[in-house]
This record gives C-alpha cells, sequence and structure tokens, in this order.
C-alpha cells in the first residue's frame, strides 16, 4: 500500500477526531522515526512524551517479550509478580507510599480526584467538595479530568462537568487563595504545564501551596503525567522543588511505550480515603504493563537519564538561545530538562512549522499560545541536538523569506 493508500483507509474507517500530519510511521530505531515509504525522521516528541528511551531498546523488548511469553493478564482480583515489583520501585523514585496503576493519564487523574472526594468525605461527614484548577491546564479527556482542565474550547460542549471546578491563575498564590472555601477538597496542578504552553511553577508558588494545603487540610496533587519520570532531569519534577504533593499522577513515559499509568499517595492519605470497592479497573497494573514499569524504571536508572537529561539541557538551551537570536518571530523559549517550548511570533501559527519540520525530517509538537514543544526521547545525545539544530534552522529559514 502506497502512503496515500493508508490514509485513504484510515479516513474511510478511522473516527476522523485528530487532524492527523499526513505521515504513516513504520518503524523507529534509537531516536530515529522511519515512514512507510523509508525516510527517516529525528523525533523530538517521544509521541509526546512516552519513548523516553527512544525505539528498538533491546533490553526493554527483551523483558515484555518474556512477560508476555510467561503471563499477559490476570486482573486485579489476584496478585502477581509484576505487580510487586512494578508497586515496589515506583513507590520508592516517586517517593510516595502507596501506588495504584491505571490504563492512561486521564484515568490516574479521575483516581486521584475521587481519593480527595472521598478524604474530604471521611472527613467531613457530607460530600459536595470543591476541587482547584488551574488556567492553561490540561488533565485529559475523560469527563472529570476535562472538568478540571482548563482550556475552554476542551470543554465548552459538553457541559455541565463535574460540578464544583474552580479555576485559579497558575503561579498567582492569591488567586488561588480567593478560590478556597471550606468546602475545597483539593489543589491540582502540574508543576510543569505541557499542552498549555510549557509553563514552569516557581519556587514560591508550589511552596505556598503546599503551606496553604497544610493550614487547611486540602490535598495537594501534582500531574506529573507528562513532566515526571526523569523529564526534567529528576524523576519527578516536585523533586526540584523539595514540595511533596500528597497524591501524584504519573503516565506517559511510566511504562516506555505501553498504556500505564498510576496514582501515588502518601500513606496518610491512604489510610483515609478510598477503600476496597470503592475504585478499580480490569486492566489496570496488568502484567504486560508492570514489567514494562519496573523495566523502565531499570532502565532510568541503568542509564541515569536524569542526570544525563540535567548535564544536557544547557545544550539544549544553547540550540533555542540561537533561533530566538537569529529569527524576529521566535520570541524566546522557556522549559525544564528534556520539556522546551520555542514561543512563536502569532503571525506565524505554529502548527505550519510542525508540518514544515515533518517535511524537513523533526518531528516536533505544539502547544498553548503557539508555542513549538520538544519532548526528545531522554537518551537523546549531542549530535541528536546538533541534527535537530540543523534540520530546524532549514525549517525555520523557509518562514523568513515567505
Ligand atoms: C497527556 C496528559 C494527560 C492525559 O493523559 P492520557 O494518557 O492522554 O489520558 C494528563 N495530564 C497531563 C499533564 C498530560 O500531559
Amino acid at each position: 500500500m502506497t502512503k496515500q493508500d493508508y490514509i485513504n483507509q484510515a479516513e474511510e474507517h478511522l473516527f476522523h477526531v485528530y487532524n492527523r500530519f499526513p505521515v504513516v510511521f513504520d518503524h523507529g530505531m534509537g531516536t530515529y522515526l522511519y515512514d512507510t515509504d523509508g525516510k527517516e525522521y529525528l523525533d523530538f516528541a517521544s509521541g509526546i512524551g512516552v519513548m523516553a528511551f527512544g525505539y528498538g531498546n533491546a533490553a526493554y523488548e527483551q523483558a515484555l517479550n518474556a512477560q508476555i511469553a510467561k503471563l499477559l493478564h490476570t486482573s486485579n482480583l489476584y496478585y502477581h509478580p509484576a505487580l510487586v515489583e512494578a508497586g515496589t520501585k515506583l513507590c520508592r523514585v516517586a517517593q510516595m507510599d502507596k501506588a495504584f496503576f491505571t490504563n492512561s493519564g486521564a484515568e490516574a487523574i479521575e483516581g486521584a480526584i475521587k481519593v480527595a472526594k472521598k478524604y474530604a468525605f471521611l472527613r467531613d461527614g457530607f460530600a459536595g467538595h470543591e476541587v482547584i484548577a488551574m488556567e492553561h491546564s490540561f488533565h485529559g479527556r475523560t469527563v472529570g479530568a476535562l472538568s478540571v482542565t482548563g482550556t475552554d474550547h476542551y470543554r465548552e460542549p459538553f457541559y455541565p462537568l463535574m460540578d464544583g471546578v474552580k479555576f485559579a491563575t497558575f503561579n498567582d498564590l492569591d488567586s488561588v487563595k480567593r478560590q478556597v472555601t471550606d468546602k475545597t477538597c483539593a489543589i491540582i496542578l502540574e508543576p510543569l504545564q505541557g499542552e498549555g504552553g510549557i509553563y514552569p511553577a516557581t519556587n514560591e508558588f508550589m511552596e505556598g501551596l503546599r503551606s496553604l494545603c497544610d493550614e487547611k487540610d486540602i490535598l495537594l496533587i501534582f500531574d506529573e503525567i507528562q513532566c515526571g519520570m526523569g523529564r526534567t532531569g529528576a524523576m519527578y519534577t516536585w523533586q526540584h522543588y523539595g514540595v511533596r504533593p500528597d497524591v501524584m499522577t504519573t503516565a506517559k513515559a511510566l511504562g516506555g511505550g505501553v498504556p500505564v499509568g498510576a496514582f501515588l499517595l502518601t500513606d496518610r492519605v491512604a489510610k483515609a480515603s478510598l477503600v476496597p470497592g470503592d475504585h478499580g479497573t480490569t486492566y489496570g497494573g496488568n502484567p504486560l504493563v508492570c514489567a514494562a514499569v519496573a523495566k523502565s524504571i531499570d532502565l532510568m536508572e541503568e542509564l541515569q537519564l536524569p542526570a544525563h537529561v540535567t548535564e544536557l539541557t544547557g545544550y539544549f538551551e544553547e540550540k533555542l538561545e540561537h533561533f530566538t537570536q537569529k529569527y524576529d518571530f521566535v520570541k524566546g523559549y522557556r522549559g525544564m530538562g528534556f520539556m522546551q517550548g520555542l514561543l512563536i511570533d502569532e503571525s506565524i501559527p505554529v502548527g505550519s512549522i510542525v508540518s514544515k519540520a515533518l517535511e524537513e525530517g523533526l518531528v516536533v509538537l505544539s502547544a498553548g499560545g503557539n508555542v513549538l514543544r520538544m519532548l526528545p526521547p531522554l537518551v537523546m545525545e549531542k549530535e541528536g541536538f546538533d541534527e535537530m539544530e540543523a534540520r530546524l534552522t532549514r525549517v525555520l529559514d523557509a518562514f523568513t523569506t515567505e
């Protein structure tokens, strides 16, 4: 089949809910992807922050193959070794006490919201509690997760969503305080906002939220689905700030490519929230994904990826600085570690740059506020950043001469 055959057949049978780029990927190797015509692409997207180890890692594939041959699924009515291993390792690297595995990021958010509601219900003896979320946040597409997502156009057609959600301004502690009532049960945020436009939290904001939550017995929920698992140079981004959440969500890179997420809690919250019967999932934490989680954490540590990210962040940022200096329509950059955004002037829709980059053999992403988002695999080396600079220069040059 030709590329166009694939695209035509896809559009005939798949619900058109994505405006996909006209690329048909066939395989990947290292930090490169290849389409069905054999064209090579340097990957600065990682399948939206998932493929931390790149493509074709032999040790990872061997671990998954071994688990497939042994036991694929059991349900959560029973224990299995991979679940024990994944849960133990995840709690250790996340510095949290208890884990619950889900099938996606959105489901991890759903679980976190239920934890907060149940915690407040047990404390107060009644329901009807409120959650404070941030403008420009992104927490997923299920109804609960959408309710705490601060982007109107994702939400509007689906009203009424979950009741009792209030929005505050990211990095503005007073705006959060203004939304607190005696019904507030949780404050949820991404320590480094992703889809909304790559906004890092300030130290003062993170510390202020922790004090506020301690003072009012509100649960602090960090969504580390995109910024966690080594991406910013720590296993989890909150560890840079030294501000520990009560509940944390993780997904995307957690399983190195398989669909898995988790929410994690402190012992204190675990003991005073959900109990057997309150929550569950058929697939969540099945043997296959747990083998992937356990191996991903092993690889993260063996390859010392958080340290690698920290070491190369300056090199990455130098490239972004070059673009900022060279092109008038590049207004700057922001981010942490291997999660960076190049700020593009509104006169050039960032989607057109992403399209042009694909033509030049470079996979990048966009984010809110006309940001060119880059999430390279965490194994990206200096030569990869040099290659990105060369390819993106060709792309941006094309916009200069237009
Ligand atoms: C991607 C993302 C989600 C949703 O995860 P899914 O696996 O797509 O459901 C939630 N929060 C953040 C911060 C994300 O980046």
